[in-house]
This record gives C-alpha cells, sequence and structure tokens, in this order.
C-alpha cells in the first residue's frame, strides 16, 4: 500500500515554477532522500496532516520551535486575543518587555536584543562582539550551522589556523578571510588558531550543543577550555542557543555544560522555541557588551518587525508552559524513540550511533564514537534514506536528511509514541536492505 500523495505532487510542481525548487528553505525539499516533500495542510499536537489528508507523527516539530506541539489550545488563544489588538505597529509594546524578562529569568543573559530570525541573531551578535572589541576575526567550527550569514558560511581554508573560504557561490571571499574554521572538539587546533590570531579574534561562536550535523555533544570540559580561551585572549564567547535554547533542556545546551561547569557566555543566541512557532529571535548576554548597542550605544542594529507583538506572544505563551514536567515528558519520549529505534536498527543488522542532549537526539548510520563533522560525514546516507521513506509511509515524519536532530513535543502521548515504534522495525529492514 502506498499513500495517496497527488495533491501534494500537483502542489510542489506549481511550487517549483514560482520558487527556486519548490521550497523557501532548502531542508524542506526531499533532495537528500529523494522523492516528493509532502505539503501540510494543518497539525494538532503530535500529528502533521497533508493536503491528500494523510496523518504523520510528526518528529521535526518546525526543526525545534513546537515545544507544546502543534496548535496548542491556550497559546493559540492568547496568540488570537493578540492579533485582535493589531499584529504590528513599530512601537514599544509590553509582551516584548515581558518576554526579554522571562528570558533573562531562565538563561545567563542578563539584556537581550529581539530580532527575527536565528540568522539575523548571529549576524548581529558578531557585530557587536567586533564592535565591542574592536577586533575582525570570528572563529567558528566545521558542522556548527549559525544560519546563512556570509561570514558564517565558511569552509576551512587549507591549514588549521589558515583562513576560511567562501562555503557556498555568492559569498565574496572579503566575507570569509576573517573567520578561522576549526574541528569541532579539537583543543589543539583551537590553541594553534589563538597562537597565531588570538590578538585579532573578536569572538569565538560554537553551537551550544552542535545539532546540525546530528548531535554531536562537547567531549567534557571542551566549552569549559573555548570559554577560557577566550577570556585570556580578550575575544569574546558566543554560544549559539538557536537550537537548543529552552529545548535541550529548560536552560538550554548550557544546561549541560556551562552550569555544571561553571562558565558563562558573553553572548548567546536564541531562536525557535521562544517564538512559539513564529519568527522571534533574540541575542543577548553581558550588560555591559549589550549596552554597545544602538540607540544605548555606537554598534547599529534594527528590525522593522523586531519583537513583533504576536511572535513575543506567542513565545511567552509557550515559554511559561515549558515547566520541568514538560522537559521531564521530553526526556521520557526522546529516550522511548531513541532505545527503540536503536533496537529496530540492531535487530536488522543496521549500523548506527544514537547521541544525544537533553531531550534532543539524532540518530546517525553509522558504527562508532561521532565526535566531529568528519566522522557525521562519514554515514551511510542511502540507508536513512530508505529508513527515512519506510517511516513516512507508515505515517511518521522525520527529517529529510540524516543529519538533523528528531524532534518530540509535550503532545507526543503514548498514543503518538506507540505509533512511531510500530513503524520502526519495517523501516529497519528497509534499511538493510540498501
Ligand atoms: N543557529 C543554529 C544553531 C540553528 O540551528 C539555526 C537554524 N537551524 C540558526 C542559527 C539559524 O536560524 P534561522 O533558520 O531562524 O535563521
Amino acid at each position: 500500500m502506498t499513500l495517496p500523495t497527488s495533491a501534494s505532487a500537483a502542489l510542489f510542481e506549481r511550487a517549483r515554477s514560482v520558487t527556486p525548487g519548490g521550497v523557501n528553505s532548502p531542508v524542506r525539499a526531499f533532495n537528500a532522500v529523494g522523492g516528493t516533500p509532502r505539503f501540510i495542510r494543518s497539525a494538532q499536537g503530535a500529528w502533521l496532516t497533508d493536503a491528500d489528508g494523510n496523518r504523520y507523527v510528526d518528529l521535526i516539530c518546525s526543526w525545534g520551535p513546537m515545544l507544546l506541539g502543534h496548535a496548542h489550545p491556550e497559546v493559540l488563544a492568547e496568540v488570537n486575543a493578540a492579533v485582535l489588538r493589531g499584529t504590528s505597529y513599530g512601537t514599544p509594546t509590553e509582551p516584548e518587555v515581558e518576554l526579554a524578562e522571562e528570558i533573562v529569568r531562565r538563561t545567563t543573559a542578563e539584556k537581550v536584543r529581539f530580532v527575527s530570525s536565528g540568522t539575523e541573531a548571529t549576524m548581529s551578535a558578531i557585530r557587536l562582539a567586533r564592535g565591542f572589541t574592536g577586533r575582525d576575526v570570528v572563529v567558528k567550527f566545521a558542522g556548527n550551522y549559525h544560519g546563512h550569514v556570509d561570514a558564517l558560511l565558511a569552509s576551512a581554508g587549507s591549514g588549521l589556523a589558515t583562513f576560511a573560504v567562501p562555503g557556498t557561490p555568492g559569498v565574496p571571499a572579503s566575507a570569509t578571510d576573517l573567520t578561522l574554521v576549526l574541528p569541532y572538539n579539537d583543543r589543539a587546533a583551537v590553541t594553534a588558531a589563538f597562537a597565531e590570531h588570538g590578538p585579532r579574534i573578536a569572538a569565538l561562536i560554537v553551537e551550544a550543543v552542535p545539532g546540525n550535523m546530528g548531535i554531536v555533544p562537547p567531549e567534557p570540559g571542551f566549552h569549559a577550555f573555548l570559554a577560557e580561551t577566550c577570556r585570556a585572549a580578550g575575544a569574546l564567547f558566543v554560544l549559539d542557543e538557536v537550537m537548543t535554547g529552552f529545548r535541550a533542556t529548560a536552560q538550554g545546551g548550557w544546561g549541560l555544560t556551562g552550569a555544571v561547569e561553571g562558565w558563562t557566555p558573553d553572548l548567546v543566541t536564541f531562536g525557535k522555541v521562544m517564538g512559539g512557532g513564529f519568527p522571534a529571535a533574540a541575542f543577548g548576554g553581558r550588560a555591559d557588551v549589550m549596552s554597545h548597542l544602538s540607540p544605548e550605544g555606537n554598534v547599529y542594529q534594527a528590525g522593522t518587525l523586531s519583537g513583533n507583538p504576536i511572535a513575543t506572544t506567542a513565545g511567552l505563551a509557550t515559554l511559561r508552559r515549558a515547566t520541568d514536567e514538560v522537559y521531564a515528558h521530553l526526556d521520557a519520549a526522546a529516550t522511548t524513540i531513541s532505545d527503540a529505534a536503536s533496537a529496530a536498527l540492531t535487530a536488522a543488522g543496521v549500523p548506527h550511533r544514537v547521541q544525544s542532549a537533553g531531550t534532543m537526539f539524532s540518530i546517525f548510520f553509522r558504527d562508532g564514537e561521532v565526535k566531529n563533522f568528519a566522522d557525521a560525514s562519514a554515514q551511510d546516507e542511502k540507508a536513512y534514506a530508505a529508513f527515512f521513506h519506510a517511516m513516512l509511509e507508515q505515517g511518521v515524519y522525520l527529517p529529510p536528511s540524516a543529519y538533523e536532530v528528531w524532534f518530540v513535543s509535550a503532545a507526543h502521548d503514548d498514543e503518538a509514541v506507540a505509533h512511531v515504534l510500530a513503524a520502526l522495525p519495517k523501516a529497519a529492514q528497509a534499511a538493510a536492505a540498501v
């Protein structure tokens, strides 16, 4: 039995004639796994319904934001009430203050500035770090994604401490020749880069727990080492919590590292969950650094829809319901699903490796520990594609790429989890047959 897909296929055809590749963000297309992306018409709780009426348990959760599940009735009620008061004024509003207070209360940030996407958050944090330090060089790690910021769409240069080259056409060499790209979890590479370029380094940026090459946790103490290396060099340590913030744990990815090891980042970026499914993101951090932003300071940064009242209302409604019970539920659902997936893959003889960070996990289709991007790249993408399609066919929507986190929500109840578990053995066999 194959699911009907004619309505999605027809929409995809129309989409391709007016939008490059038919999608507004590349990974939504099924380029990595083949086939036609499903056009989703509605979502409720843990479930998506596509244009043909097929239902799927959602393990993408909008790539992280939908912490409470889709169309949460209380969040929707607050959003609906906010919409009726008007959708954007271009003036300061109370929900912005409330959301900022909530974020400051929950995180290491002393002050925050709102933007509309994670990309804007990291771009602005880098600009602020450069303005604050009066330096230009930025350090990042291979396989860490920080949005499509020119300076951060960079690939490693020819040597460890040599400057990067553009990671995509369209980024001028002048945008990446102040960026250093290092292998993740590699202290020697960090030491070498700071030894050679330390006085020129404005900032080092790292995902709080890297999730954009699949989950690759920092080795114990690695981020403490980064924080100390930055401090000693007078560079700012920027922690990217766009994916992990309010998601990996109640304290984000930092809850697994800095909270235990006793360090705080100078700047931090947020997105996804804090917008409750609307376009809202933020960067924040030390008050003395943030005070360099205009209009208080002279580092320019702005946005017509920044702090939008609907987005901040949705974010606040979400964060206020993100209780310890919610994180405990996410933990349990993630553990049940990842354990069962691993058992099914083992039974079918498919090499794999589960890695997790709090409530977030991913499955690499290879054996052995994955410590960096080179390790993550050495997986069997064809086996994943077969697994993905067999899950989809059974009503489970996984990320259409082997390099992504599987996200659960508070709405992933026993029924939804059981539906995922029931689909796993057949999908594992499909992966084994590749
Ligand atoms: N940083 C991280 C860690 C991310 O995961 C993402 C998006 N996946 C971004 C930044 C960019 O966010 P956005 O897509 O909202 O621009």
